[in-house]
């Protein structure tokens, strides 16, 4: 009961700050998205590892094709030539407040992949 009552007490006080503490910034370009009537968007993202190790050698699976790909994988990791799983944060939540702008433009190209092809169709 206490912990709820100072839940409570919390929560009020930082609704009556809220206006006053509170600052939002674009995540895309630092723009001020705090004023009143300034448009502010946000992105969640969850990102994760679709398939661990252990994941990859259920004996379900153990198909001739998925064993090589895993022995061409792990002689690739023993070179260096890619980063193990392990080392991979297994899943992490992002949350980015963005204006107007980033917000379209993470809609239209969200990885950023190819600006010179975009460019030259804006051209032509
Ligand atoms: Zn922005």
């Amino acid at each position: 009961m206490a912990a709820a009552v100072l839940g409570e007490v919390f929560l009020l006080h930082l609704e009556k700050d809220a206006s006053a503490m509170v600052q939002f910034t674009c995540d895309g370009c630092g723009k001020n998205l705090t004023p009143p009537g300034t448009s502010r968007y946000v992105v969640r993202l969850e990102a994760y590892a679709a398939q661990t190790l252990s994941d990859v050698l259920t004996e379900d699976d153990l198909q001739d094709d998925q064993v090589e790909e895993m022995a061409r994988f792990l002689q690739q990791v023993e070179a260096g030539l890619v980063t193990p799983p392990s080392s991979v944060p297994e899943r992490r939540q992002m949350r980015f407040d963005l204006c107007l702008d980033c917000y379209r433009r993470f809609l239209q190209d969200p990885l950023r992949r190819e600006p010179v092809i975009r460019l030259r169709f804006h051209q032509n």
